[in-house]
C-alpha cells in the first residue's frame, strides 16, 4: 500500500499546475489530485491569456511535463462547493491546496451598469477564448463606439482585441463566433478611460508598446494628458515600468494618425458615474478627475467637469475578484482565503491544519502567469515543513479509489488528464487545417463528448 502523501490541488490554472509541481518534486512521496471545475486544464493560460499572445501560452508546456510525473491525477469537471464539500476535501486527503484564483470582477458601483451592452471585461475575454460558460453570451458588436474602463493589462487585452483585423485574428485560437464579431463589427473608436494619470496606469511598457503597431488602427494620446504634476514626476524616477510607459505614450501622442479604420484613443484622469441607455447602452458619463496625495498615495477626486460620451459598448474592466470556497475562512476585506504565506489560517487566527492555498485566492489578482511559480512555491514550502514537522501525514484509508467511490456514489464523471488529452488532440488537429494553434471546443457537452471519446472518466 502506498504511503505517499495524498493532496487535492483545486484549480488548474497556472498556480494549482506550480503547486502540483512543487509537490511532486517534493523528496517526499507525494500524489496529486488536481482537481477542477472545468473539463479543460491551464485556467487563465487557456481562457484569460490574449488569442493573439500565443507565446504567453506556451507556459502550458510546462504544465504538461508537470502532468506527465508519476503521482498526478487530474479530475476535471468536479466542483468544489458542489461536487466535493471543503469537508469530504479534508476528510478524503492528508492536505488541501486552494489554487482557484478570482472568479468574478469588480464592480464599478456606478448607475447603468447593469444595462445590455455594458459588460466586465472578464466575460468578453472568456467569451472570445471560447469559456464553455460565456459561449453563448450575446455579445453585439455592432457599435461604432466602445469604452473600456482601467488602465490594466486586461484593459489593454479588451482594446487589442478589439481592434484586431481578421487577417490578424485568423491564425489565432479566437473563437469563430468572436473573429466574425469583430470582424464584422462596424468600430470606429475605442476609448480606453484610466481613472488616474499615465504614471500611475498598472499596464506593463511591452503591452502599451504593441497598441502603436496595430494593422487597423491609429493609437491616439492627447500630449496635454502627459505633462505630469510633481508629485506623479517624482514617483515616476522610482518606477521603471511608469517611466517606460511614458516614453511610449510620447511617443504616441507625437503620431500624425495614419488614417486606418478604426482610433484606439488613450485617456486619463476620467472616472465613469453613469452609464445610460433606453434598453440598451448609448452613453456614458465621465467626470475628470485631478489627483491627490492621501496616506502616501496619489488618488483620483472628482472635480466638477463632467463630460458625455456616445457609446454602444462599455467594458468593464477594473480587476478581478476573489470568491469565497464555501466554509474555508475568508478575508472579505482582500476578497482572498485568510492565510499566513499560504497557509489557511482559521477565523482566530491559527492555522488550519493541512489547508493551504496559492495564487490570486492567496495573494489577490496581481501579477504575470510567473509569478505564481514563486508563489506556489511559498505554499508548498510551508507545507512541507508542516509535514516534516509532523503536523500533517499520510492517513492510510485516503486512497485514489476512495475519491472515485465518494464522486461515483454522487454521479459525478470525472474527466481524467485522458480525456483532456483528447480534447486536446480534437482542437490542434481542426486548427491544424485552417493554420491556427487550435479551434476551441465552446460548448459544455462538446467538451464531455470529445473528453470520453477514449471512454476515460471515472463514473
Ligand atoms: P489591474 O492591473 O489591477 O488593473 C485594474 C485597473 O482598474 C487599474 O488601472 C485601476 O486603477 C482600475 N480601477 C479599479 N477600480 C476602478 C474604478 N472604480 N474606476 C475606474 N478604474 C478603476 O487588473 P487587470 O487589468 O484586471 O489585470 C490583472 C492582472 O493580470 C495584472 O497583474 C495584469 O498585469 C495581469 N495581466 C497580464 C497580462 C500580460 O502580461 N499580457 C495580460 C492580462 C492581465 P487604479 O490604479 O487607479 O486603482
Amino acid at each position: 500500500m502506498s504511503t505517499a502523501l495524498r493532496v487535492a490541488v483545486v484549480g488548474s490554472g497556472p498556480a494549482g499546475f506550480y503547486a502540483a509541481g512543487a509537490l511532486l518534486d517534493a523528496e517526499v512521496g507525494v500524489e496529486v489530485d488536481v482537481i477542477e471545475r472545468l473539463p479543460t486544464p491551464w485556467g487563465l493560460v487557456r481562457l484569460g491569456v490574449a488569442p493573439d499572445h500565443p507565446k504567453l501560452k506556451t507556459v502550458s508546456r510546462a504544465f504538461e511535463r508537470i502532468a506527465a510525473k508519476p503521482g498526478f491525477r487530474f479530475l476535471g469537471n468536479v466542483e468544489v462547493g458542489r461536487d466535493l464539500t471543503h469537508d469530504d476535501l479534508v476528510r478524503l486527503y492528508d492536505a488541501v491546496v486552494y489554487a482557484v484564483g478570482a472568479q468574478t470582477d469588480r464592480r464599478l458601483g456606478i448607475p447603468g451598469e447593469e444595462l445590455p451592452g455594458s459588460w466586465s471585461a472578464t466575460e468578453f475575454v472568456a467569451w472570445y477564448n471560447g469559456h464553455p460558460d460565456f459561449h453563448q453570451s450575446p455579445f453585439d458588436l455592432n457599435v461604432e463606439r466602445a469604452v473600456v474602463i482601467g488602465n490594466g493589462n486586461v484593459a489593454l487585452d479588451v482594446a487589442r482585441m478589439l481592434a484586431l483585423t481578421p487577417e490578424e485574428l485568423a491564425p489565432t485560437d479566437t473563437t469563430d463566433p468572436a473573429i466574425e464579431a469583430i470582424g464584422n463589427s462596424p468600430l470606429r473608436e475605442i476609448v480606453v478611460v484610466g481613472r488616474r494619470g499615465p504614471a500611475q496606469a498598472s499596464f506593463t511598457t511591452p503591452e502599451l508598446h504593441e497598441l502603436g503597431d496595430l494593422a487597423g488602427a491609429d493609437v491616439v494620446v492627447d500630449p496635454a494628458d502627459l505633462e505630469l504634476d510633481p508629485a506623479s514626476a517624482g514617483a515616476v524616477e522610482h518606477d521603471t515600468n511608469a517611466r517606460r510607459n511614458l516614453e511610449v505614450l510620447r511617443e504616441f501622442a507625437a503620431r500624425q494618425p495614419a488614417g486606418k479604420p478604426v482610433t484606439l484613443r488613450l485617456r486619463f484622469f476620467l472616472s465613469p458615474v453613469a452609464i445610460r441607455g433606453h434598453g440598451t447602452v448609448e452613453t456614458i458619463e465621465l467626470v475628470r478627475n485631478r489627483l491627490e496625495e492621501r496616506d502616501g498615495r496619489l488618488v483620483a477626486v472628482a472635480t466638477d467637469d463632467h463630460e458625455t460620451l456616445d457609446c454602444g459598448l462599455v467594458f468593464r474592466s477594473v480587476g478581478y475578484l476573489g470568491v469565497a470556497v464555501p466554509d474555508v475562512p475568508f478575508d472579505d476585506r482582500r476578497a482572498t482565503i485568510r492565510n499566513d504565506r499560504g497557509r489557511v489560517l482559521a477565523d482566530e487566527g491559527a492555522p488550519l491544519p493541512g489547508v493551504y492555498c496559492a495564487g490570486w485566492i492567496k495573494r489577490g489578482p496581481t501579477g504575470i502567469i510567473g509569478t505564481n511559480k514563486k508563489d506556489a512555491t511559498e505554499t508548498i514550502t510551508a507545507l512541507l515543513e508542516d509535514v516534516e514537522a509532523g503536523r500533517i501525514e499520510h492517513r492510510p484509508e485516503n486512497t485514489p479509489e476512495a475519491v472515485e467511490a465518494v464522486l461515483a456514489e454522487r454521479g459525478v464523471r470525472a474527466i481524467l488528464y485522458t480525456g483532456w488529452t483528447s480534447i486536446n488532440e480534437l482542437e490542434r488537429a481542426a486548427g491544424e487545417k485552417l493554420g491556427r494553434p487550435r479551434v476551441k471546443l465552446r460548448a459544455w457537452d462538446e467538451l464531455l463528448e470529445a473528453a470520453e471519446r477514449i471512454a476515460e472518466t471515472t463514473a
